[in-house]
């Protein structure tokens, strides 16, 4: 059987003198007879040296880059730097071969290629040290929020894709249907007859699991969601993503303060854990951005290098500041007296990107918690504060990403709800079930929504938020 890259190179000179089998594409070559094979388990590549007249002719031709091999050989010591062993191959099978006309074509023409040409290659660019430490990390962090959430005593709830409910997003959502777009039912006065289709009413694609997860909640107490979001927002940004993935934690009796408290604890630990279990792919992706860094313009580096930002979000409490206060701060600040921001200032504006930006890198220089903003701006289950005119929300902002997550203390008073409703024009039978459960044993609860890939993204250090999802849905873009 064979064994993985990542055990053998582990396990280190424990298995000198073992003769295993090891399969994989080769990587790159060194001084012809070194081989580095990689089996994507880790980001490491074992050589493998082969004595070139112990193999026939034709057998070597074939061993080229990107051809899948296994091999049989010894364990033993490495001579030269860089790692500690070696395979002494002593038997190899070509399981696929990678003619050379072919791999011109690709990615894998070994070559440094723009991030650009490689998101046209999704089938290929899992195959170069970047895709393959972005996945690897990827996966780390989906682990360590089941993690997080299970040793807290929370459990997993998986909430509905195709949902009834469009309380939450309107406009923005993807319809499901099966009606014939030509030839669909009509209603009496005209519309489509959306009776006629397979739920008998429309549906569409959820934008969120909250509203389910409350239900949940005020009956396990603890639960979270992690599952896949569609957004039909025409926004091409390098932010969004028509399809993502999102964790919605709920919790039964905690407020505002217990909810920041939260989003901190987690963030944090899911940073501590790729800290500690994704060293080698981190290093590659910080020495890859410092690389990447020192091509431009001295205004334009981090002043931290990827692996210090992470550390920093690990050692330092986030700033908690109301929206009210965010507003002053930015009309005090010399872009604002500059007239440098594109959008205007005053309270109620939904803050902009580049205000978001400003507070974080500029004046904060670290991860901030905005709180209580204008409720025309935010949606209608935010409990509502005692001024009359701000919500119990929170953002939470990232350097370099801007919103990493959005949340609430939740309204559990039936008639402020009632009120909202009517006043966001949200018909009450739509959401007879949502409140339902503030008639029956309402209490106080909290949540929030982090985006799984603005989080990969801000561990990773790609910039872009279709690096960081294997096969990215944007507007005009759902291939492969
Ligand atoms: P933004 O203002 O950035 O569009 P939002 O206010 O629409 O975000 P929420 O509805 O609060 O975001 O969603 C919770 C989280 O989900 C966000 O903080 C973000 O991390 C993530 N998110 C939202 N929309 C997208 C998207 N289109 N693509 C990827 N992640 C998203
Ligand atoms: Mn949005």
């Amino acid at each position: 059987m064979a064994i993985s890259i990542k055990e053998l190179l582990n396990e280190g000179t424990a298995n000198i003198g073992a003769l295993v089998t090891v399969q994989g594409w080769i990587r790159a070559f060194r001084s012809n007879r070194f081989l580095q094979i990689n089996d994507g388990s880790c980001f490491g590549s074992l050589q493998a040296v082969v004595d070139f007249n112990d193999f026939p002719e034709e057998q070597l031709r074939l061993l080229t880059t990107a051809a899948a091999i296994r091999l049989e050989g010894k364990v033993v010591e490495s001579m030269g730097s860089g790692q500690a062993i070696e395979l002494m191959v002593s038997s190899i099978e070509v399981i696929g071969i990678a003619a050379a006309d072919e791999v011109q074509k690709t990615v894998m023409q070994p070559k440094r290629h723009s991030l650009e040409f490689l998101r046209e290659q999704a089938h290929f660019r899992f195959r170069t040290n970047t895709f393959g430490a972005v996945f690897r990390i990827r996966h780390s962090v989906a682990y360590a929020i089941h993690h997080y959430f299970h040793t807290n005593g929370f459990f997993y709830l998986n909430t509905p894709i195709i949902t009834g409910s469009d309380a939450e997003g309107a406009g923005e959502m993807f319809r499901v249907t099966t009606l014939d777009a030509k030839n669909p039912p009509l209603t009496d006065d005209g519309k489509v007859n959306f009776g006629a289709d397979f739920f008998g009413k429309s549906v569409n694609l959820t934008v969120s699991g909250q509203l389910e997860a409350e239900l949940a909640a005020l009956a396990l107490g603890k639960v979270y969601t992690f599952g896949p979001t569609f957004r039909a927002e025409n926004s091409n940004t390098s932010r969004h993503l028509a399809e993502f993935w999102m964790i919605e934690p709920e919790v039964a009796f905690n407020d505002l303060q217990a909810n920041m408290d939260l989003t901190e604890d987690f963030l944090k630990f899911i940073c501590r854990f790729v800290m500690e279990h994704c060293k080698d792919d981190l290093q590659f992706l910080n020495d890859r951005e410092a690389q990447e860094q020192a091509q431009k313009p001295q205004h334009e580096r981090h002043e931290l290098s990827l692996i210090e930002r992470i550390a920093f979000v690990i050692d330092n409490p986030f700033k908690r500041l109301t929206y009210t206060e965010a507003i002053e701060v930015l009309k005090n600040s010399a872009p604002y007296k500059k007239k440098k921001f594109q959008y205007d200032v005053s309270w109620g504006i939904d803050l902009q990107s580049e205000h978001e930006r400003y507070l974080v890198e500029k004046e904060f220089k670290c991860p901030v918690i905005l709180t209580d903003y204008p409720s025309e701006i935010k949606a209608f289950y935010m409990r509502s504060n005692d001024d009359g005119k701000t919500v119990a929300a929170m953002d939470v902002l990232f350097p370099g990403i801007g919103e990493i997550v959005g949340g609430s203390q939740r309204e559990e008073r039936l008639e402020v709800l009632q009120q909202k409703c009517a006043a966001f024009g949200i018909p009450e039978e739509e959401l007879w079930w949502y409140l339902d459960t503030r008639k029956i044993g309402s209490v106080p609860h909290a949540g929030f929504g982090l985006g799984l890939e603005r989080m990969i993204m801000f561990v990773t250090g790609m910039t872009n938020i279709r690096d960081v999802i294997p096969f990215p849905r944007t507007p005009l873009n759902a291939s492969f």
